[in-house]
């Protein structure tokens, strides 16, 4: 079967919520097999006769031959399942927009809804002329008709189906160029000034993918879409990329966090235009590396903007440490799972499959050279354009481009679940090491072909370590492996306290921490034997490694209370005063985080807290939590309050930190209250569906 081009022509009706279309698909092919999920089908014509055809609300079928083209005409109405051709709604504001990944597009159109069938679009859009449409292309004509307007848009490249986007409203525009390229931010309207930040970030990333890359962006335009209601994040349509309100705008209320989160979403949609859009997946089951691959490019790009935040800090915090806890499971998985059915795909991607992932791509450039790997991505990017590959197509361009054995490499990481710890023991001879699988309980036994890297009495060193053991030939007084934290694995000392003062910065005291949490949970060591190694990091000046250690003190103290109340007392107290003052991004940043911490052991604290809501408004951003968490523990009446903050609010950013205090009250009359206002309809929907399965942990889980 061959597929060449979409001719779709939609007339929409805004306010009933239905459309008819006609869709003509370019294609060869031995028999019709259409996708179309409760559509109303009314004709198929095939070559230009009108033929018998099958429908059963799934599938579209005829048994003849296809020379150039099938016909369909069609309707169908516009539900609010935020999947295909939605109504996302808030308030008396309404627009339609389309969420197509993975098997979204075969609700909108008929249509081959398969990833590998790559087709261009051409698309035209019937609406009241005084509605605005957008799609991945520009205009390039606008007729009256009756009454109404049909907007005829540009023909796309070549491109597969879950990528095509329609959206119709009333908007407001913030529009900048970069070059010749205009990039354009969506929003409600009134709310434009909130995009300026936005703008600025898709300026810097598109300009840095371009460089890094090799490849200029693909499409004559960018827009970047405020949908009201998404199930997801946000979406990289080629050229129409979506998200929701806290992913994309922010104003003089927001807080640091939520100013690096929207960078972060901007920098990881815009590097799937091109890795993602313009080179795709063959199938579903490479999902994890097109996720992958976004999440780790999207530090890269934000660190290029913004070297003061440290995003290899976040990056190992938010992707590396989370994946290898779950990757310490028994009921871990590897990273590459088989996916047979379409069904299949959105329930197997998880942490797993996209931090792992991430994580593992970071140990590979270590491993490779920065240049080498880039080299590998562009080459990759350039021989795949317009067209499909696979993973290990992938791998294969690294391995061409460093002369490494990456495939052999990736084959372990990739395709077994878990990941080793090496065991580090000073030896007459030098330094010994044993590798084994890590599991937080015993399990059976296997190896991988390990990138190491160690500082032994401050000098660098690599290797990769194949076998179960390894002599190095060092003398070292202090030596710890895995510098910078750039591998997946966990290390383990005979001597901690080596390792720790053999580290050389931020980044290698957090690895310290982090696998030193790792050994306690595993059984390796005591409460108390934990406990006293971590108070080494009591005096920390830099917030990786403090922060590090306050979720895992946080962590404990929710599972054994009293037994480490005190250290963390101690530990929260002490870092809140280091970072009295710290008016810096990093240092506000972190000082909320202590903060909310803090509330949660200390009830003086907390109702110091809680005596600033009465001028909440002029409360930092960074603090606010803290300031929710303090009156959702020691009010009276913390819920009436909350709610009157809540509906005080302007951005969702805001609406979401009062939620997040309400459900992380420790009284069951409020967090029934909270739960009951949650699926009261006055919350969306789409943060109702996520933070209901959160409500147990909000305060004093980890990060
Ligand atoms: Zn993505």
């Amino acid at each position: 079967m061959e597929i060449k081009r979409y001719e779709i022509f939609m007339d929409v009706d805004f306010k009933g919520l239905a459309y008819d279309g006609r869709v003509k698909i370019l294609m060869n092919s031995d028999k019709v097999e259409l996708n179309a999920v409760d559509l109303s089908i009314h004709s198929l014509k095939v070559d230009g006769r009108e033929v018998k055809f099958s429908y059963d609300g799934k599938l579209l079928t005829a048994n003849v031959p296809v020379k150039e083209m099938a016909e369909v005409d069609f309707s169908g109405k516009i539900p609010e399942i935020l999947m295909g051709f939605y109504r996302a709604a808030q308030g008396d504001y309404q627009m339609l927009s389309t969420q197509f990944e993975a098997i979204g597009a075969r609700r909108m159109i008929p249509c081959v809804d398969h990833p590998g069938y790559k087709a261009s679009f051409k698309l035209s859009v019937k609406v009241d002329a005084d509605l605005d449409v957008i799609s991945n292309m520009p205009a390039e004509k606008v007729e009256e008709q009756g009454g109404k307007k049909v907007v005829h848009f540009a023909e796309t490249p070549r491109m597969s189906t879950y990528l095509l986007y329609l959206g119709i409203g009333k908007f407001d525009y913030l529009e900048d160029k970069l070059g010749n390229l205009p990039i354009i931010v969506v929003t409600p309207p009134g709310q434009r000034e909130r995009g300026r930040y936005a703008l600025e970030v898709a300026k810097g990333s598109i300009s840095f993918y371009q460089n890094y890359f090799g490849i200029p962006y693909q499409m004559p335009k960018l827009h970047l879409i405020t949908v009201p209601e998404f199930a997801a994040g946000a979406m990289e349509n080629w050229g129409a990329i979506t998200f929701r309100e806290t992913a994309l705008l922010v104003d003089q209320n927001s807080a640091e966090e939520t100013r690096r989160r929207v960078a972060e979403v901007i920098a990881h949609e815009i590097a799937h235009q091109w890795f993602g859009d313009l080179v795709t997946m063959k199938w579903w089951e490479d999902l994890w590396l097109n996720e992958s691959f976004a999440t780790f490019m999207s530090y890269k790009a934000v660190n290029s903007m913004h070297p003061e935040w440290n995003m290899w800090w976040d990056f190992v915090l938010d992707e590396t440490a989370g994946a290898m806890r779950r990757d310490s499971l028994r009921e871990t998985h590897p990273i590459h799972v088989p996916v047979k059915t379409e069904e299949e795909i959105e329930q197997i991607f998880d942490d797993i499959s996209y931090g792992k992932g991430a994580s593992v791509l970071r140990m590979v450039e270590a491993f490779m050279g920065e240049e080498d790997f880039r080299k590998g991505i562009s080459s990759y990017l350039k021989k795949y354009s317009y067209s499909n590959a696979t993973a290990n197509m992938f791998w294969e361009a690294l391995q061409e481009a460093s002369g490494k054995p990456i495939v052999k490499i990736m084959e372990s990481w990739v395709g077994k679940a878990g990941h080793p710890v090496v065991k580090v023991e000073s030896h007459g001879k030098g330094i010994h090491l044993t590798q084994r699988k890590f599991r937080f309980l015993e399990g059976e036994e296997d190896q991988w072909p390990i990138p190491l890297t160690y500082i032994a009495d401050g000098k660098e060193g690599s290797l990769l370590m194949e076998g179960r053991e390894q002599v190095l030939d060092i003398q070292a007084q202090r030596f710890k492996l895995n510098r910078g934290a750039t591998g997946f694995y966990r290390s383990d000392y005979e001597n901690w306290d080596s390792a720790l003062e053999a580290s050389r910065d931020a980044m290698d005291r957090w690895n310290v921490a982090s696998d030193s949490f790792a050994k306690l949970m595993s059984g390796g060591w005591s409460v108390s034997q934990y406990l006293n190694f971590i108070s080494k990091f009591k005096e920390e000046r830099e917030y990786l490694p403090a922060w590090e250690v306050s979720s895992q003190l946080s962590l404990l103290q929710s599972i054994l209370g009293d037994q480490v109340r005190s250290a963390s007392l101690e530990f929260h107290r002490r870092q809140l005063q280091l970072w009295e003052g710290r008016n810096d991004p990093n240092g506000k940043l972190f000082r909320g985080v202590l903060a909310r911490r803090l509330v949660a052991v200390d009830d003086s604290y907390a109702m110091r807290m809680a005596s600033m809501v009465d001028d909440y408004w002029s409360v930092e951003p960074e603090m606010r939590l803290a300031v929710l968490y303090g009156v959702s523990l020691h009010s009276s009446n913390p819920f009436s309050r909350l709610l009157s903050i809540y509906r005080e609010a302007k951005s969702d950013e805001e609406r979401n930190r009062v939620l997040l205090a309400m459900l992380g009250t420790d009284k069951q009359v409020d967090l029934a209250l909270a739960l009951g206002f949650l699926l009261s309809g006055e919350v969306k929907r789409q943060d109702a569906g996520r933070l209901v399965p959160a409500a147990a942990s909000n305060l004093k889980g980890g990060r």
